[in-house]
């Protein structure tokens, strides 16, 4: 294991991470800090219009490794949860307010512009001497001996002992390894897109809940806020096909008018949803991180946040590894497998209940969701640990 620098040619190195969005550039960044030496491949990709709510047990990762420092000064804070069952059914559920006071901390989290960390994330990697980026997609993977040949798009291979699948929901690296997932498509699709407000939210994320999924406003400083707005493929596509000014009135009906009148800052984008889980996080010096590894529905802002817990589960076993051995790939994946099923698993069934309960108009799930809200309104220990649960493990 040595730490080589950046003059050196590159044909060989310890850990190669695949994939340039958010879930790469932090595995990148936290495995040469964890003495690897790495090359990241990250391909030229479209931007990313999203923002990201990351709750104060991921902030506090991307801390650690350096990659934020105020998180203040990137993002905006999530003080507040307000929840409004907007829908007609025959039992509704009471609005409710939730404030992170309660769990003593200043936020629950941060909403972060996805752009704006990688612009930040980037700066920082590109400073590590141990660390290549190389703008070119994998295309092929050979497996050698105590090791992988990775081909990349402009003709070069790279030797390393492990792999970072980081290449998001149709990973090229998650197939090549003979891994598989069971996706589940969804009838609803995600529309986001910036909004002016008439006045500032202060903090305060605003979630309505539709029948056909939620609605949900997250204040992105001053005035501004970010929309993601779950509702049937059919239907948004009608939308979005529409003029500027005909989906602005549809977002405006949609807001219930409380928020004065809006504008709308940015283009509407539609980002399909699915739902799936890899069969293993990792085997024989693989692992997956991010999307490539786990996807759903973006209810309670657990994406990225799981995709960071990914890395830091990935650091603890490099850490671990005993990497004079020829095998120390191979143990990483293995343990770091073991580590992430659970977590994976325990997300992936929370989202996906929750999205269920909300979309399902049969009666005694109505009530059943109705009376939970209820019970998270009165009852402050109840309250706490669903708090806790929804900001994931620390
Ligand atoms: C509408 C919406 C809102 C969301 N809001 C939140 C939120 O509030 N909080 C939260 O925690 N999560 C949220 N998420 C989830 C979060 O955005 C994703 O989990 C996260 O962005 C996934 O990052 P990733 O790096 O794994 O994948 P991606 O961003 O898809 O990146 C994959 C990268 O791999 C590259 N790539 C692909 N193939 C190759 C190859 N062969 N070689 C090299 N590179 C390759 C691509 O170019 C791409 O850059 C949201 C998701 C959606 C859809």
């Amino acid at each position: 294991m040595s730490r080589k620098t950046k003059e050196r040619p590159k044909s060989t190195c310890d850990c190669v991470v695949v994939g340039g969005g958010l879930a790469g550039l932090v595995a990148a960044c936290a495995t040469a800090k964890a003495g690897l030496d790495v090359i990241h491949l990250a391909p030229a990709a479209p931007p990313d219009h999203r923002t990201s709510a990351l709750m104060v047990p991921s902030v506090k990762i991307l801390a650690d490794l350096g990659l934020v420092d105020d998180p203040n000064a990137l993002g905006e804070p999530l003080r507040k949860i307000r929840i409004i069952d907007a829908t007609s059914r025959l039992v509704r559920a009471p609005e409710a307010l939730f404030d992170s006071a309660e769990v003593n901390e200043q936020a629950f989290g941060w909403n972060f512009a996805n752009a704006a960390m990688s612009t930040q994330f980037s700066q920082h990697v590109e400073a590590l001497p141990n660390l290549n980026r190389l703008e070119a997609s994998a295309t092929g993977l050979t497996r050698v001996e105590s090791g992988w040949m990775l081909a990349l798009s402009d003709g070069r291979s790279i030797k390393t002992s492990l792999v970072v699948g980081a290449d998001g929901k149709r990973s090229f690296v998650r197939e090549a390894a003979g891994i598989s997932i069971n996706e589940t498509r969804h009838k609803q699709s995600a529309l986001v897109c910036d909004l002016k407000l008439s006045f500032p939210l202060n903090g305060e994320s605003v979630e309505f809940h539709y029948e056909n999924g939620p609605f949900t406003l997250v204040p992105a400083g001053g005035q501004r806020a970010n929309l993601v707005w779950i509702e049937g493929v059919e239907r948004l596509a009608e939308i979005t096909a529409l003029a500027p000014e005909a989906i602005l009135a549809a977002i405006q009906e949609r807001s219930q008018n409380l928020f004065g009148k809006l504008e709308l800052e940015t283009p509407a984008v539609v980002f399909p949803l699915s739902s799936f889980e890899a069969d293993t996080m990792g085997k024989e010096g693989i692992v997956l991180v991010g999307e490539s590894a786990h996807a759903f529905p973006p209810i309670g802002a657990q994406g990225l946040n799981l995709s960071l817990r990914d890395v830091a589960g990935l650091v603890g076993c490099v850490n671990k590894a005993r990497l004079t051995r020829p095998d120390w790939a191979t143990g990483v994946s293995k343990a770091y497998s073991g580590v992430r099923k659970a977590d994976v698993r325990r997300t992936n069934m929370m989202v996906g209940g929750l999205f269920k309960s909300l979309l399902s108009g049969l009666l005694p799930a109505q009530a059943l969701r109705a009376g939970g809200v209820w019970a998270l309104k009165k009852l402050p220990p109840l309250r706490k640990s669903a708090f806790r649960l929804g900001m994931g493990p620390g």
